[in-house]
């Protein structure tokens, strides 16, 4: 869910002689879905710039190493990228009289707005079918992976193929269920399943370790709460099947923010569930 990019690149003097702005190749992520194109003009400006053909909102991180500008380097500057948006965010100065300007840059980006704010008086239903309950075996404040940036999270124990209903409404924005592996081991953690979806309040849902060809939605898709959107399994890094469910802010390209949700659930009209409880689904 996060895609680390990184080129080098070595501003060559020809270019900055030539009358005419003039454009590097973008450097793009592997789905096209992000680029960064460098903008150099005569006047010894170098433009960042960073575009986003997503659906929904991403934030981007990009870091600037190098040597010879009037900048002081490195740099990192974080945006927020609106759905197609293309934003110079970042612009270097190098002074004639300067050696040659070299300069190492990466860009790591994720889904979601960095100023997003979690509607508190949202609700959360239990994420699977009315009338059933699962035990919570991680809940916020849980083990290693439910600690630090991921604190507010919770895995749901469940037979491999049980029914994931929307915990809450929003566009579906990404989806993976082309993995067949998972195991308890973070060499998984890059092999899970799952289902991004973008709230109404430009946070973000995540359903993960979904079977394989476990999903049921379309990206783009607009779900309901309850609508049902795959089916529960074991891949990426997991100690046994299990859904785990999450809602975020983003911080920066790399970083993530859980938020607590509270649930309805048939025992109770809002609750922070706990972990060695199961609740019963409502609605
Ligand atoms: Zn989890």
């Amino acid at each position: 869910m996060l895609v680390f990019f990184a080129t080098s690149w070595l501003l060559a003097s020809a270019l900055l002689a030539q009358d005419k702005p003039e454009y590097t190749e973008p450097s793009c992520t592997d789905d096209k879905l992000v680029c960064l194109q460098i903008q150099l003009t005569t006047a010894n400006y170098s433009y960042f710039w960073m575009s986003s053909t997503a659906r929904a909102e991403i934030t981007v991180t990009l870091e600037v190493s190098g040597k010879n500008t009037l900048e002081a380097l490195p740099v990192a500057v974080t945006e927020t990228l609106e759905p197609a948006q293309k934003l110079n965010i970042l612009t270097l100065r190098h002074a004639p009289a300067m050696p040659e300007v070299e300069i190492q840059e990466q860009f790591s980006w994720g889904w979601g707005s960095n100023k997003a704010e979690h509607d508190n008086t949202s609700t959360y239903y239990l994420p699977y079918e009315i009338g059933k309950s699962y035990p919570i075996t991680n809940a916020y404040n849980g083990d290693s992976t439910h600690s630090g940036d991921g604190v507010y999270a919770l895995d749901f124990a469940m037979p491999i193929g049980t029914p994931i209903r929307a915990a809450r409404e929003g566009m579906v924005i990404a989806t993976k269920d082309s993995s067949t592996e998972g195991g308890p081991s973070n060499k998984f953690a890059d092999m899970a399943n799952y289902i991004t979806i973008r709230h109404p309040d430009k946070t973000i849902g995540i359903y993960a370790h979904l079977k394989h060809l476990g999903v049921a939605v379309k990206v783009g898709q607009y779900v309901k709460v309850g609508a049902v959107i795959g089916y529960s399994g074991n891949t990426g890094f997991s100690t046994g099947p299990h859904l785990h469910l999450e809602t975020y802010r983003r911080i920066d390209g790399k970083r993530r923010l859980t938020i607590a949700m509270s649930f309805v659930t048939a025992e109770y009209p809002r609750v922070i569930l706990e972990r060695g409880k199961a609740y019963k689904a409502v609605k």
